[in-house]
């Protein structure tokens, strides 16, 4: 795996590589759900090229970027593992130079859910996606189902600007318990750990209802919220269900596909999980 530091090194290379090119973004603090989306870039394209970045302007001021659980080294070591061709790691720096001064904001699919209650965030996210696809100029570029929202809103961006990539949606990668995979899921002790396995369960016995023909849209978001209220360690920042696209939140009778996701805190970790009734 080559391992390039400046966007100048990666247009050096950029010139000679096969396509098509795959693009895998993470944050840092690599596991099996980042690791999952290099596997499905390598199924369908020659050159796999790896972001690794973290980014400030999609953090608020009380949030976790300088605790963010990303060990560089080990990130390098696994990205390296699975296959992935070219890393870039750019420095912050050249990516936000002091007189940096563009936003690429969405419109009103970036105030709800996650947007709500953090503000900015997502404009945080948007203008680094379009900055890493300017850089990278990828054919397609990989993102996981777990972050519901940021995958839509980065589906939304590129149709509503023309980017020429294409967007691959991935499943979640779950542990054995249920528990999505997250850099976060460091953060949680034993017995929060314990605790947050009530997010999947409740997703899990919402989607039963569904399954069995439950449509009222009330009655499946407080199956979630009964289930998690029993972990006691958890507090709930929502529990919605919407339309996939647009997630605009449902009331009264569902009517398949629809978005059920969740955004808690146990302790100071804010986790996020969803399932698709459809
Ligand atoms: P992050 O480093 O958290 O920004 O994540 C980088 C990419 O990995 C995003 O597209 C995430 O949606 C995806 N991802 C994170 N966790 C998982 C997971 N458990 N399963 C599948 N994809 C994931």
């Amino acid at each position: 795996m080559e391992i390039l530091r400046t966007i100048e090194s990666y247009r050096e290379l950029y010139v000679d590589l096969q396509g098509p090119i795959g693009l895998v973004p993470t944050l840092g603090g690599v596991h099996e759900g980042h690791l999952s989306l290099v596997d499905a870039a390598k199924k369908d394209c020659k050159t796999i090229v790896s972001w690794l970045f973290l980014n400030p302007k999609q953090f608020g001021p009380n949030e976790d970027l300088n605790s963010y659980p990303a060990e560089e080294k080990e990130d390098i070591s696994l990205l390296d593992q699975r296959g992935v061709d070219i890393l870039l790691i750019p420095k912050t720096i050249d990516i936000y130079p002091s007189d940096f001064d563009t936003v690429v904001k969405l419109g009103k699919i970036t105030e709800l859910l996650e947007g709500s209650r953090r503000p900015g965030h997502f404009d945080g996210v948007t203008t680094i996606v379009s900055k890493m696809f300017n850089i990278i100029q990828p054919d397609r570029a990989y993102f996981g189902e777990k972050d519901a929202q940021q995958l839509r809103v980065i589906q939304k961006m590129v149709k509503d600007l023309n980017f020429p990539v294409e967007i691959i949606s991935c499943p979640t990668v779950r542990d054995n318990d249920g528990l999505a995979l997250s850099s976060r899921n460091k953060y949680l002790s034993i017995v929060e750990r314990n605790d947050a396995l009530s997010l999947y369960q409740g997703l899990h016995n919402a989607k039963a209802s569904f399954e069995n023909g439950e449509r009222n849209a009330d009655i499946v978001r407080n199956v979630v919220i009964q289930e998690i209220k029993k972990s006691p360690l958890i507090t709930i920042d929502y529990v919605s269900l919407s339309d996939p696209l647009s997630l605009v939140e449902i009331s009264g009778k569902i009517t398949p596909p629809a978005l059920l996701s969740l955004a808690v805190h146990i302790g100071k970790t804010h986790l996020i999980d969803n399932v698709l009734l459809e």
